[in-house]
């Protein structure tokens, strides 16, 4: 029995050292940056920057797949630390971009060509006739794009529509890809003036399916300087390249330009205001 036990010992001991050397011969070696640049990540594993997470982005900017930049979460702060990491030098950033859904057409304002019953998801409810809305081009208020945000930058209101909170909103545009009506843009957060439309219906038509969309007459485009509004296919669409002054939007008669000191949209729960001074 003894000597059984003593065999059996010796047995695992040397099938422990064996293990021990084939796992040295064998042993994947891996480059220790990639925990440093995964370190250097926001650590949101949201996807954005179409890697399996912050580590599967750390290893394809190691490997030289990704650059230091494509972190769409990180922004220039993140980017600079990846690429001292990297011993390269990141001189860009740019300004940090918020989504803005392009729609105020609400329950309130906005008309709808029939009741729509099936699965609460803007996807399935855009495969029937485009969807309820007379408009469209309007936000089917379903929140898909609420859904995909990792960041739970997007609130739902009761009144039907999608609202982003600029502050939460970290640009990674997983909402844009949601969105099967295509109305979520990034914007620069800094930029206060918006047109909250995507409606490319003559004036006419768009009037009589939404009380607040943009019917084309350009009063805004005459309004500022030239280009920083422009007509696309009967919609007024910002530049915002170019600087517009926040009183424009008292010129529109649809109240279609809203302006929003917090960066984007105003937060949820605060009305904005037109620079008119009237509720948008
Ligand atoms: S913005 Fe698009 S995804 Fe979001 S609720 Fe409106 S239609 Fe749905
Ligand atoms: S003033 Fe208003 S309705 Fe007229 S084009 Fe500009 S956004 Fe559209």
């Amino acid at each position: 029995m003894l000597s059984a036990i003593i065999a059996l010992a010796a047995l695992a001991l040397v099938a422990s050292f064996g293990l021990a050397i084939a796992a040295r011969i064998f042993a994947v070696e891996t480059d220790p940056r990639i925990e440093l640049v995964e370190d250097a990540l926001p650590g949101a594993n949201c996807g954005a920057c179409g890697f399996p997470g912050c580590s599967g982005l750390a290893k394809a900017i190691v490997e030289e797949k990704a650059g230091v930049a494509d972190c769409p979460v990180g922004g220039g702060g993140t980017a600079t630390a990846v690429a001292e990491i990297m011993g390269l030098s990141f001189s860009g950033g740019g300004e940090k971009m918020v989504a803005m859904i392009n729609c105020k057409g609400d329950d309130e304002v906005a008309l709808k060509r029939f009741h729509y019953n099936g699965v609460a998801d803007c996807t399935s409810a855009a495969l029937i006739f485009g969807g309820d809305k007379s408009c469209s081009y309007g936000c089917l208020g379903l929140g898909t794009c609420a859904g995909a945000c990792p960041f739970g930058a997007i609130e739902m209101l009761p009144s039907g529509l999608a609202l982003v909170d600029p502050e939460k909103c970290t640009g990674c545009t997983k909402c844009v890809d949601s969105c099967p009506k295509g109305i979520i843009k990034m914007v620069p957060a800094s930029r206060t003036v918006h047109i909250l439309c995507s409606s490319h219906d003559k004036g006419g038509v768009a009037r009589k399916a939404c009380k607040t969309a943009c019917i084309g007459c350009q009063k805004c485009v005459k309004a500022v300087p030239e280009g920083a509004i422009v007509m696309d296919n009967f919609l007024a669409v910002i530049n915002y390249e170019m600087e517009i002054p926040e009183e424009v939007a008292g010129e529109c008669p649809m109240n279609t330009i809203v302006v929003s000191r917090q960066g984007g949209m105003a937060p949820p729960g605060q009305e904005m205001q037109t620079a008119a001074g009237g509720d948008a």
